[in-house]
């Protein structure tokens, strides 16, 4: 994290109708005090601090202002097309600094339990930039149908057709003790030409075919969050996750112990608010953060 400098108060923006950037008429968000119960948070990044390759406004001054404030925050994403690395340049491009181990992702976590005691070989299913993560680990070739003690799912987008999916059903299917592992389990997500399947219907797919459940590895299993509260040396509820997924980021986040923040950004619907699932506050954009954390 980077150092604090002090002199900052308030918020990069104002919103019309939320003078203090806090939506106080939301009957559906729980009441928690900033000051007294959030310590560290947990960025989503797509629909949050950006939409495609456009981040969405104020985005850049609110993360300078969690930074310059020294206030423990990693990003947390479910993409698993591009590496930590990628995501940091792809960061850096929009003007947010970053470093690789400042961002989570699936394939990152996926990996590192890999790594650790688990012994046999990996089919992989994720795109080429997110494979830097698994570097160094035993993987099948990318035509196996046999042989793989773990079969990792991730967003393969239009690279999925008929013949890969059924390939990864093979390999399940050829081993009874192949574990299938999901990097994540987000619906869809907002592309730049509209609403696209992510990686959980061609894991529910595998799922439905092998007759197993996924090991999942991203929002909304509780490890993931948990382990981005370890990586900020605190404990779960003195996190707050801001996401656009009422489900994976808000639900996941709250039924792992943290706290959860719903945007009306990115993916955000106003049938999100109809749902059970209750937000611990609602931001209208991340450009709300600074004035609700300063909120007495
Ligand atoms: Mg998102």
């Amino acid at each position: 994290m980077r150092g604090s400098r002090c002199g900052h108060s308030g918020g990069p923006h104002r919103r019309p109708g939320s003078a203090d950037g806090y939506n106080c008429n939301m009957p559906e968000a729980m009441e928690i005090r900033p000051s007294q119960a959030v310590r560290g948070i947990l960025f989503d990044m797509d629909g949050v601090v950006y939409n495609d390759d456009r981040p969405i406004a104020g985005a850049l001054e609110t993360v300078e202002w969690v930074q310059s404030h020294g206030i423990p925050h990693l990003f947390l994403t479910n993409t698993t097309s591009k590496c930590c690395a990628a995501l940091s340049e792809k960061l850096l491009s929009l003007g947010i600094r970053a470093a690789e181990t400042e961002i989570l992702t699936p394939a990152a976590a996926a990996a590192e339990w890999l790594r650790t005691a688990h012994e046999g070989q990996i089919a992989l299913f994720v795109r080429q930039s997110a494979r830097r993560e698994f570097a160094g680990l035993p993987c099948l070739p990318d035509d196996a149908e046999h042989g793989a003690a773990y079969v990792v799912v991730g967003d393969l987008g239009d690279l999925w057709d008929y013949r890969t999916l059924n390939r990864a059903f093979r390999l399940l299917h050829s081993n009874p003790e192949a574990r299938l592992i999901a990097l994540g389990m987000t619906r869809y997500w907002l592309a730049a030409d509209g609403l696209s399947l992510d990686v959980a219907p061609f894991v529910a797919a595998l799922e439905h075919a092998s007759g197993r459940d996924a090991l999942v590895f991203g929002k909304p299993a509780a490890r993931f969050f948990l382990t981005g509260a370890d990586r900020l040396g605190l404990h779960g509820s003195a996190v707050l996750m801001i996401g656009d997924d009422i489900d994976a980021d808000v639900g996941g986040a709250q039924a792992a112990g943290l706290k959860g923040a719903l945007v009306r950004t990115g993916k955000f619907h106003p049938r999100d608010l109809e749902r059970a699932i209750r937000p611990d506050a609602i931001f209208d954009s991340i450009a709300d953060l600074p004035s609700w954390w300063n909120r007495p």
